[in-house]
Protein backbone atom coordinates (compact mmCIF):
# COMPACT_ATOMS: atom_id res chain seq x y z
CA UNK A 1 0.00 0.00 0.00
CA UNK A 2 1.58 3.29 -0.60
CA UNK A 3 1.54 6.42 1.74
CA UNK A 4 -1.01 8.29 -0.63
CA UNK A 5 -3.75 5.29 -0.35
CA UNK A 6 -3.03 5.36 3.36
CA UNK A 7 -4.09 9.41 3.61
CA UNK A 8 -6.87 8.59 1.23
CA UNK A 9 -8.41 6.07 3.72
CA UNK A 10 -7.60 8.69 6.47
CA UNK A 11 -9.73 11.45 4.59
CA UNK A 12 -12.30 8.77 3.88
CA UNK A 13 -12.62 7.61 7.63
CA UNK A 14 -13.14 11.55 8.14
CA UNK A 15 -16.39 12.18 6.45
CA UNK A 16 -17.77 8.51 6.83
CA UNK A 17 -16.30 6.88 4.14
CA UNK A 18 -17.71 7.33 1.31
CA UNK A 19 -16.68 9.43 -1.51
CA UNK A 20 -19.10 9.07 -4.28
CA UNK A 21 -23.20 7.96 -3.74
CA UNK A 22 -25.43 8.03 -6.88
CA UNK A 23 -28.86 8.02 -5.30
CA UNK A 24 -32.47 8.11 -7.17
CA UNK A 25 -31.44 5.42 -9.39
CA UNK A 26 -33.01 1.93 -11.00
CA UNK A 27 -30.55 -0.06 -10.15
CA UNK A 28 -29.60 -3.08 -12.66
CA UNK A 29 -28.96 -6.37 -10.47
CA UNK A 30 -28.66 -9.85 -11.52
CA UNK A 31 -32.18 -10.21 -10.15
CA UNK A 32 -33.41 -7.40 -12.68
CA UNK A 33 -33.84 -3.45 -11.53
CA UNK A 34 -34.80 -1.83 -8.07
CA UNK A 35 -35.32 0.94 -6.87
CA UNK A 36 -32.06 2.86 -4.77
CA UNK A 37 -28.54 3.31 -5.07
CA UNK A 38 -24.78 3.06 -4.81
CA UNK A 39 -21.90 4.36 -2.50
CA UNK A 40 -18.13 3.94 -3.42
CA UNK A 41 -15.09 3.88 -1.13
CA UNK A 42 -11.81 4.25 -2.35
CA UNK A 43 -13.29 2.62 -6.35
CA UNK A 44 -14.71 0.02 -4.87
CA UNK A 45 -18.74 -0.62 -4.17
CA UNK A 46 -19.34 -0.44 0.14
CA UNK A 47 -23.12 0.52 0.05
CA UNK A 48 -25.99 -0.80 -2.35
CA UNK A 49 -29.49 0.21 -0.76
CA UNK A 50 -32.60 2.20 -0.91
CA UNK A 51 -32.79 5.75 -0.76
CA UNK A 52 -33.45 6.73 2.57
CA UNK A 53 -30.61 4.11 4.13
CA UNK A 54 -27.71 5.92 1.88
CA UNK A 55 -25.51 8.37 3.69
CA UNK A 56 -24.36 11.75 2.37
CA UNK A 57 -20.47 11.92 0.58
CA UNK A 58 -18.45 14.54 -0.78
CA UNK A 59 -19.78 13.71 -4.66
CA UNK A 60 -23.73 13.14 -4.92
CA UNK A 61 -25.73 12.41 -7.88
CA UNK A 62 -29.37 12.49 -8.33
CA UNK A 63 -29.92 9.39 -11.00
CA UNK A 64 -33.80 9.90 -11.55
CA UNK A 65 -35.11 8.59 -14.67
CA UNK A 66 -32.28 6.75 -15.25
CA UNK A 67 -31.17 3.46 -14.97
CA UNK A 68 -27.73 2.26 -13.31
CA UNK A 69 -26.18 -1.01 -14.20
CA UNK A 70 -21.94 -2.60 -14.27
CA UNK A 71 -19.71 -0.77 -16.82
CA UNK A 72 -19.90 -2.55 -20.17
CA UNK A 73 -16.90 -5.01 -20.68
CA UNK A 74 -15.71 -4.72 -24.95
CA UNK A 75 -14.12 -8.15 -24.96
CA UNK A 76 -13.27 -7.78 -28.58
CA UNK A 77 -12.02 -4.36 -29.67
CA UNK A 78 -8.78 -3.27 -31.85
CA UNK A 79 -7.64 -0.43 -30.18
CA UNK A 80 -4.00 -0.04 -29.83
CA UNK A 81 -2.16 -1.46 -32.43
CA UNK A 82 1.32 -0.06 -31.80
CA UNK A 83 1.82 0.12 -36.12
CA UNK A 84 -1.59 1.07 -37.23
CA UNK A 85 -2.25 3.77 -34.69
CA UNK A 86 -4.02 5.96 -37.58
CA UNK A 87 -6.80 3.63 -36.87
CA UNK A 88 -6.83 4.20 -33.24
CA UNK A 89 -5.75 4.23 -30.24
CA UNK A 90 -6.05 4.11 -26.71
CA UNK A 91 -6.12 8.05 -26.39
CA UNK A 92 -9.50 8.03 -28.90
CA UNK A 93 -10.42 4.26 -28.23
CA UNK A 94 -10.67 4.24 -24.35
CA UNK A 95 -12.94 7.68 -24.94
CA UNK A 96 -14.90 5.65 -27.52
CA UNK A 97 -15.14 3.32 -24.48
CA UNK A 98 -16.48 5.79 -22.16
CA UNK A 99 -18.43 7.39 -24.24
CA UNK A 100 -20.10 3.97 -24.67
CA UNK A 101 -20.79 3.21 -21.20
CA UNK A 102 -17.23 0.58 -21.89
CA UNK A 103 -15.52 0.38 -18.09
CA UNK A 104 -12.76 -2.69 -19.26
CA UNK A 105 -11.69 -2.84 -22.84
CA UNK A 106 -9.77 -6.12 -23.99
CA UNK A 107 -7.64 -5.09 -26.86
CA UNK A 108 -7.12 -7.71 -29.64
CA UNK A 109 -4.00 -7.87 -31.66
CA UNK A 110 -4.81 -6.70 -35.23
CA UNK A 111 -1.66 -6.71 -37.47
CA UNK A 112 0.91 -6.81 -35.09
CA UNK A 113 1.16 -10.04 -33.46
CA UNK A 114 0.92 -10.07 -29.24
CA UNK A 115 2.99 -13.09 -28.87
CA UNK A 116 6.11 -12.07 -26.06
CA UNK A 117 6.32 -10.79 -22.74
CA UNK A 118 8.10 -8.12 -24.22
CA UNK A 119 5.28 -7.32 -26.77
CA UNK A 120 2.51 -7.47 -24.29
CA UNK A 121 4.46 -4.97 -21.32
CA UNK A 122 4.95 -2.65 -24.15
CA UNK A 123 1.14 -2.55 -24.34
CA UNK A 124 0.16 -2.38 -20.88
CA UNK A 125 2.17 0.59 -20.23
CA UNK A 126 0.52 2.37 -23.21
CA UNK A 127 -2.95 1.58 -21.70
CA UNK A 128 -1.86 2.54 -18.48
CA UNK A 129 -0.37 6.16 -19.99
CA UNK A 130 -3.07 6.92 -22.28
CA UNK A 131 -6.33 4.90 -21.72
CA UNK A 132 -9.33 6.79 -19.90
CA UNK A 133 -10.81 2.78 -18.96
CA UNK A 134 -9.57 -0.28 -17.48
CA UNK A 135 -7.94 -2.57 -20.05
CA UNK A 136 -6.97 -6.06 -20.78
CA UNK A 137 -5.32 -8.20 -23.49
CA UNK A 138 -5.82 -10.75 -26.51
CA UNK A 139 -2.35 -12.68 -27.22
CA UNK A 140 -1.80 -13.77 -30.81
CA UNK A 141 -2.71 -14.78 -33.15
CA UNK A 142 -1.64 -18.08 -32.26
CA UNK A 143 0.76 -20.53 -34.77
CA UNK A 144 2.62 -23.64 -34.86
CA UNK A 145 5.88 -21.42 -34.01
CA UNK A 146 4.55 -19.16 -30.70
CA UNK A 147 2.26 -21.54 -29.08
CA UNK A 148 4.72 -22.62 -26.62
CA UNK A 149 4.26 -18.38 -25.39
CA UNK A 150 0.97 -19.59 -24.15
CA UNK A 151 1.84 -20.69 -20.49
CA UNK A 152 4.23 -17.70 -19.92
CA UNK A 153 1.73 -15.34 -21.06
CA UNK A 154 -0.87 -16.33 -18.42
CA UNK A 155 2.02 -16.19 -16.12
CA UNK A 156 1.38 -12.29 -16.95
CA UNK A 157 -2.16 -12.08 -16.73
CA UNK A 158 -3.49 -12.53 -20.36
CA UNK A 159 -5.81 -15.70 -20.99
CA UNK A 160 -7.28 -14.68 -23.86
CA UNK A 161 -5.56 -16.26 -27.04
CA UNK A 162 -7.03 -15.60 -30.84
CA UNK A 163 -6.15 -17.64 -33.55
CA UNK A 164 -8.14 -18.07 -37.21
CA UNK A 165 -9.25 -20.60 -39.67
CA UNK A 166 -8.88 -17.76 -42.73
CA UNK A 167 -6.08 -15.35 -44.00
CA UNK A 168 -4.77 -13.47 -42.83
CA UNK A 169 -3.43 -15.60 -40.15
CA UNK A 170 -5.08 -18.93 -41.12
CA UNK A 171 -3.55 -21.97 -39.34
CA UNK A 172 -4.96 -25.33 -39.65
CA UNK A 173 -6.73 -28.00 -37.15
CA UNK A 174 -3.46 -29.02 -35.65
CA UNK A 175 -2.82 -25.85 -34.27
CA UNK A 176 -6.18 -25.46 -32.97
CA UNK A 177 -6.22 -28.63 -31.13
CA UNK A 178 -2.82 -28.17 -29.29
CA UNK A 179 -3.50 -24.53 -29.19
CA UNK A 180 -7.62 -25.57 -27.21
CA UNK A 181 -5.29 -28.15 -25.17
CA UNK A 182 -2.75 -25.46 -24.08
CA UNK A 183 -4.96 -22.92 -22.89
CA UNK A 184 -7.35 -25.26 -21.28
CA UNK A 185 -4.62 -26.65 -18.71
CA UNK A 186 -3.82 -23.38 -17.83
CA UNK A 187 -7.53 -21.77 -17.46
CA UNK A 188 -7.45 -19.54 -20.43
CA UNK A 189 -9.65 -19.86 -23.40
CA UNK A 190 -8.92 -19.55 -27.42
CA UNK A 191 -10.77 -17.35 -29.18
CA UNK A 192 -11.09 -18.96 -33.38
CA UNK A 193 -12.49 -16.59 -36.34
CA UNK A 194 -14.08 -19.20 -37.97
CA UNK A 195 -15.05 -19.46 -41.48
CA UNK A 196 -13.59 -21.60 -43.85
CA UNK A 197 -10.71 -20.65 -46.04
CA UNK A 198 -11.50 -23.55 -48.66
CA UNK A 199 -14.75 -22.18 -48.87
CA UNK A 200 -13.72 -18.75 -49.46
CA UNK A 201 -11.40 -19.77 -51.95
CA UNK A 202 -13.96 -20.81 -54.50
CA UNK A 203 -17.18 -18.84 -53.53
CA UNK A 204 -15.41 -15.74 -54.03
CA UNK A 205 -14.38 -16.71 -58.24
CA UNK A 206 -18.71 -16.54 -58.18
CA UNK A 207 -18.02 -13.00 -57.92
CA UNK A 208 -15.93 -12.24 -60.76
CA UNK A 209 -17.36 -8.86 -62.53
CA UNK A 210 -19.16 -8.07 -59.89
CA UNK A 211 -16.93 -6.44 -57.34
CA UNK A 212 -18.41 -2.93 -58.05
CA UNK A 213 -21.21 -3.81 -56.34
CA UNK A 214 -20.83 -3.69 -51.87
CA UNK A 215 -22.88 -6.83 -51.59
CA UNK A 216 -20.46 -9.27 -53.50
CA UNK A 217 -18.63 -8.70 -50.00
CA UNK A 218 -20.94 -10.99 -48.38
CA UNK A 219 -22.17 -13.28 -51.12
CA UNK A 220 -18.56 -14.35 -51.49
CA UNK A 221 -18.22 -15.65 -48.01
CA UNK A 222 -21.33 -17.67 -47.90
CA UNK A 223 -22.90 -19.18 -44.13
CA UNK A 224 -21.70 -22.50 -45.05
CA UNK A 225 -18.18 -21.17 -44.43
CA UNK A 226 -18.91 -20.12 -40.72
CA UNK A 227 -20.69 -23.04 -39.69
CA UNK A 228 -18.27 -25.62 -41.52
CA UNK A 229 -15.10 -23.25 -39.48
CA UNK A 230 -17.63 -23.82 -36.15
CA UNK A 231 -18.61 -27.54 -36.85
CA UNK A 232 -14.61 -28.75 -36.90
CA UNK A 233 -13.78 -26.49 -34.31
CA UNK A 234 -16.69 -27.26 -31.84
CA UNK A 235 -14.96 -30.72 -32.60
CA UNK A 236 -11.89 -30.31 -31.69
CA UNK A 237 -12.98 -28.25 -28.27
CA UNK A 238 -14.61 -31.43 -27.74
CA UNK A 239 -11.52 -33.83 -27.71
CA UNK A 240 -9.70 -31.19 -26.18
CA UNK A 241 -12.29 -30.12 -23.44
CA UNK A 242 -10.37 -27.35 -24.01
CA UNK A 243 -12.60 -23.91 -23.99
CA UNK A 244 -13.27 -22.54 -27.40
CA UNK A 245 -14.64 -19.10 -27.95
CA UNK A 246 -16.27 -18.50 -31.12
CA UNK A 247 -15.57 -14.56 -32.37
CA UNK A 248 -18.41 -12.81 -33.74
CA UNK A 249 -20.95 -15.57 -34.34
CA UNK A 250 -23.06 -14.28 -37.80
CA UNK A 251 -25.51 -16.74 -39.43
CA UNK A 252 -28.58 -19.08 -38.04
CA UNK A 253 -26.18 -22.31 -39.01
CA UNK A 254 -23.09 -21.23 -37.12
CA UNK A 255 -25.73 -20.80 -34.12
CA UNK A 256 -27.37 -23.82 -34.68
CA UNK A 257 -23.74 -25.71 -34.67
CA UNK A 258 -23.27 -23.72 -31.30
CA UNK A 259 -26.20 -24.83 -29.54
CA UNK A 260 -25.62 -27.93 -30.31
CA UNK A 261 -22.75 -28.14 -29.06
CA UNK A 262 -23.74 -26.58 -25.91
CA UNK A 263 -26.42 -29.02 -25.23
CA UNK A 264 -23.69 -32.19 -25.76
CA UNK A 265 -21.62 -30.23 -23.15
CA UNK A 266 -19.14 -28.93 -25.07
CA UNK A 267 -17.14 -25.88 -23.33
CA UNK A 268 -18.16 -23.45 -26.27
CA UNK A 269 -19.21 -19.48 -26.13
CA UNK A 270 -19.65 -16.92 -28.17
CA UNK A 271 -20.24 -13.13 -29.31
CA UNK A 272 -22.30 -10.92 -31.32
CA UNK A 273 -21.26 -7.65 -32.50
CA UNK A 274 -23.72 -4.46 -32.59
CA UNK A 275 -23.45 -4.02 -36.73
CA UNK A 276 -24.70 -7.68 -37.11
CA UNK A 277 -27.50 -6.80 -34.66
CA UNK A 278 -28.96 -3.69 -36.72
CA UNK A 279 -27.52 -4.34 -40.18
CA UNK A 280 -28.26 -7.01 -43.41
CA UNK A 281 -26.82 -7.44 -46.22
CA UNK A 282 -28.91 -5.36 -48.39
CA UNK A 283 -28.11 -2.52 -46.95
CA UNK A 284 -24.36 -2.91 -48.29
CA UNK A 285 -25.18 -1.65 -51.26
CA UNK A 286 -26.61 1.64 -49.74
CA UNK A 287 -24.48 1.83 -47.37
CA UNK A 288 -21.34 1.38 -49.27
CA UNK A 289 -17.41 -0.07 -48.47
CA UNK A 290 -17.72 1.17 -45.41
CA UNK A 291 -19.99 -1.94 -44.08
CA UNK A 292 -17.31 -4.27 -45.20
CA UNK A 293 -16.22 -6.27 -42.34
CA UNK A 294 -15.35 -10.03 -41.80
CA UNK A 295 -17.38 -11.89 -40.84
CA UNK A 296 -19.63 -10.03 -43.49
CA UNK A 297 -22.98 -8.56 -43.10
CA UNK A 298 -26.18 -11.48 -43.91
CA UNK A 299 -29.83 -12.08 -44.42
CA UNK A 300 -32.62 -10.50 -42.04
CA UNK A 301 -33.30 -14.09 -41.14
CA UNK A 302 -29.95 -14.46 -39.76
CA UNK A 303 -30.08 -10.92 -37.58
CA UNK A 304 -33.42 -12.24 -36.38
CA UNK A 305 -31.80 -15.30 -35.13
CA UNK A 306 -29.00 -13.77 -33.45
CA UNK A 307 -31.40 -11.72 -31.50
CA UNK A 308 -33.17 -15.07 -30.53
CA UNK A 309 -29.42 -15.80 -29.78
CA UNK A 310 -28.75 -13.58 -27.45
CA UNK A 311 -32.27 -13.69 -25.60
CA UNK A 312 -31.84 -17.60 -25.22
CA UNK A 313 -28.48 -17.56 -23.81
CA UNK A 314 -27.04 -19.32 -26.87
CA UNK A 315 -24.97 -16.24 -27.26
CA UNK A 316 -23.05 -15.44 -24.23
CA UNK A 317 -21.91 -12.25 -24.65
CA UNK A 318 -21.89 -8.52 -26.77
CA UNK A 319 -18.51 -7.36 -28.38
CA UNK A 320 -17.69 -4.29 -30.54
CA UNK A 321 -14.83 -6.20 -33.00
CA UNK A 322 -13.88 -2.21 -33.20
CA UNK A 323 -11.79 -1.93 -35.84
CA UNK A 324 -12.33 1.34 -37.95
CA UNK A 325 -10.28 2.94 -40.57
CA UNK A 326 -9.32 6.48 -41.75
CA UNK A 327 -12.19 6.75 -44.42
CA UNK A 328 -9.57 6.87 -47.37
CA UNK A 329 -8.87 3.43 -46.23
CA UNK A 330 -13.14 2.57 -47.04
CA UNK A 331 -12.90 4.87 -50.14
CA UNK A 332 -10.12 2.87 -51.75
CA UNK A 333 -13.29 0.10 -52.09
CA UNK A 334 -15.41 2.11 -53.77
CA UNK A 335 -15.33 1.10 -57.67
CA UNK A 336 -13.57 -2.62 -56.16
CA UNK A 337 -15.06 -3.75 -52.27
CA UNK A 338 -11.83 -5.80 -52.16
CA UNK A 339 -9.83 -2.89 -52.45
CA UNK A 340 -12.17 -1.56 -48.94
CA UNK A 341 -10.71 -1.96 -45.45
CA UNK A 342 -12.53 -4.61 -43.58
CA UNK A 343 -13.72 -3.13 -40.18
CA UNK A 344 -16.06 -0.31 -38.78
CA UNK A 345 -16.38 1.73 -35.47
CA UNK A 346 -18.26 -0.18 -32.37
CA UNK A 347 -17.18 -0.14 -28.95
CA UNK A 348 -19.29 3.42 -28.68
CA UNK A 349 -22.76 1.79 -30.14
CA UNK A 350 -22.97 -1.78 -28.37
CA UNK A 351 -24.97 -0.25 -25.40
CA UNK A 352 -27.44 2.34 -27.77
CA UNK A 353 -27.80 -0.99 -30.06
CA UNK A 354 -28.75 -3.32 -27.22
CA UNK A 355 -31.18 -0.44 -25.69
CA UNK A 356 -32.63 1.05 -29.08
CA UNK A 357 -32.98 -2.04 -30.97
CA UNK A 358 -33.06 -4.91 -28.34
CA UNK A 359 -34.88 -3.48 -24.71
CA UNK A 360 -36.67 -0.91 -26.65
CA UNK A 361 -38.01 -3.43 -29.28
CA UNK A 362 -38.82 -6.26 -27.41
CA UNK A 363 -36.25 -8.50 -28.46
CA UNK A 364 -34.03 -8.28 -25.20
CA UNK A 365 -34.93 -8.33 -21.47
CA UNK A 366 -32.88 -6.03 -18.89
CA UNK A 367 -31.40 -8.96 -16.81
CA UNK A 368 -30.35 -10.62 -20.35
CA UNK A 369 -28.80 -6.78 -21.05
CA UNK A 370 -26.74 -7.26 -17.46
CA UNK A 371 -25.77 -10.80 -18.84
CA UNK A 372 -24.76 -9.90 -22.19
CA UNK A 373 -23.10 -6.74 -22.08
CA UNK A 374 -21.12 -6.98 -18.56
CA UNK A 375 -21.64 -10.13 -16.16
CA UNK A 376 -20.98 -12.91 -18.67
CA UNK A 377 -17.78 -11.42 -20.21
CA UNK A 378 -16.45 -10.61 -17.15
CA UNK A 379 -16.73 -14.53 -16.26
CA UNK A 380 -15.36 -15.75 -19.57
CA UNK A 381 -12.45 -13.58 -19.14
CA UNK A 382 -11.86 -14.34 -15.31
CA UNK A 383 -12.82 -10.52 -14.19
CA UNK A 384 -15.80 -11.59 -11.92
CA UNK A 385 -16.78 -10.51 -9.67
CA UNK A 386 -14.20 -7.87 -9.61
CA UNK A 387 -15.95 -6.18 -12.63
CA UNK A 388 -19.51 -7.08 -14.26
CA UNK A 389 -21.72 -7.11 -11.30
CA UNK A 390 -23.37 -4.38 -8.93
CA UNK A 391 -22.18 -6.35 -5.59
CA UNK A 392 -20.27 -4.83 -2.37
CA UNK A 393 -16.44 -5.45 -2.72
CA UNK A 394 -16.36 -4.55 -6.32
CA UNK A 395 -15.31 -1.81 -8.33
CA UNK A 396 -17.65 0.83 -9.01
CA UNK A 397 -17.51 0.79 -12.66
CA UNK A 398 -20.74 2.44 -14.09
CA UNK A 399 -22.64 3.23 -16.63
CA UNK A 400 -25.72 5.18 -15.82
CA UNK A 401 -28.39 5.27 -18.78
CA UNK A 402 -31.36 7.06 -19.91
CA UNK A 403 -33.62 3.77 -21.44
CA UNK A 404 -35.86 6.28 -23.48
CA UNK A 405 -33.68 9.32 -24.85
CA UNK A 406 -33.87 10.06 -28.25
CA UNK A 407 -30.78 10.42 -30.07
CA UNK A 408 -29.46 11.14 -33.75
CA UNK A 409 -26.47 9.46 -34.47
CA UNK A 410 -23.57 11.45 -35.82
CA UNK A 411 -19.90 11.12 -36.95
CA UNK A 412 -19.46 14.67 -34.56
CA UNK A 413 -20.79 12.53 -31.09
CA UNK A 414 -18.05 9.69 -31.98
CA UNK A 415 -14.88 9.71 -30.31
CA UNK A 416 -13.14 7.26 -32.26
CA UNK A 417 -9.88 8.72 -34.38
CA UNK A 418 -11.51 7.43 -37.67
CA UNK A 419 -14.30 10.39 -38.09
CA UNK A 420 -17.28 8.64 -39.36
CA UNK A 421 -19.43 6.24 -38.26
CA UNK A 422 -21.48 2.84 -40.00
CA UNK A 423 -24.67 3.76 -38.26
CA UNK A 424 -24.43 7.69 -39.35
CA UNK A 425 -28.35 9.69 -39.45
CA UNK A 426 -29.99 6.93 -37.58
CA UNK A 427 -32.03 7.77 -34.58
CA UNK A 428 -31.50 5.26 -31.90
CA UNK A 429 -33.83 5.17 -28.80
CA UNK A 430 -31.65 4.24 -25.69
CA UNK A 431 -28.30 6.30 -24.67
CA UNK A 432 -25.61 6.24 -22.11
CA UNK A 433 -25.75 9.62 -19.70
CA UNK A 434 -22.69 9.05 -17.75
CA UNK A 435 -19.89 6.60 -17.13
CA UNK A 436 -17.74 5.86 -14.31
CA UNK A 437 -14.88 3.95 -14.03
CA UNK A 438 -14.05 2.74 -10.23
CA UNK A 439 -15.63 5.46 -8.94
CA UNK A 440 -14.04 8.11 -11.34
CA UNK A 441 -16.60 9.73 -13.76
CA UNK A 442 -15.00 9.38 -17.05
CA UNK A 443 -17.95 10.90 -19.43
CA UNK A 444 -21.05 12.59 -19.25
CA UNK A 445 -23.57 14.27 -21.24
CA UNK A 446 -21.69 14.05 -24.04
CA UNK A 447 -18.39 15.19 -22.93
CA UNK A 448 -15.07 13.32 -21.96
CA UNK A 449 -14.45 14.31 -18.06
CA UNK A 450 -11.40 12.73 -16.93
CA UNK A 451 -7.69 12.75 -18.14
CA UNK A 452 -6.03 9.33 -19.01
CA UNK A 453 -3.31 8.37 -16.20
CA UNK A 454 -6.29 6.17 -13.45
CA UNK A 455 -6.51 2.85 -15.79
CA UNK A 456 -5.30 -0.01 -14.42
CA UNK A 457 -4.48 -3.29 -16.50
CA UNK A 458 -6.75 -6.55 -15.01
CA UNK A 459 -5.29 -9.84 -14.55
CA UNK A 460 -7.67 -12.40 -15.79
CA UNK A 461 -7.70 -14.76 -13.32
CA UNK A 462 -8.32 -17.99 -14.91
CA UNK A 463 -9.87 -20.78 -13.47
CA UNK A 464 -13.47 -19.12 -12.92
CA UNK A 465 -15.04 -20.25 -16.04
CA UNK A 466 -18.13 -22.40 -15.45
CA UNK A 467 -19.87 -24.50 -17.95
CA UNK A 468 -22.38 -22.18 -19.43
CA UNK A 469 -22.01 -18.45 -18.30
ZN1 LIG B 1 -11.79 -8.63 -34.62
Amino acid sequence: MSSSITSKHRKQMDRGGVDLVIRNAQLLLESGLVRGGVGVSGGVITIIATDEHLPDADTTIDAKGYILMPGLIDGHAHIHDPNMLSHESFQSGSRAAAGGGVTTLIDMPLTTQVDSVTGLEEKIQQGISHSLVDFSFYAGMINSENISVVPILIDKGIAAFKAFTCEPFQVGAGVITKALSEVSEYGGHLTVHSEDQGVLDEFKKDMDGEWDAPISHSLARPNLAEQIAIRQNVSLAEQTGGHLHIAHITTREGLFEIERAKLHGVMVTTEVCPHHLVFYRDDMNRLGPRSKMNPPLRTKEDRAALWSGLLRGIIDMTVSDHAPCPIEKKDAGKEDIREAWSGVDGTQMILRVLLSEGINKGRLSFTRLLRVASRNPARIFGLYPKKGVLRIGSDADFVIFDPNREEKITADMMFSKCGWTLYEGMTMRGAPVMTFVRGIQVYGEGKILSKPGRSEFQVMGGGNRPRGV
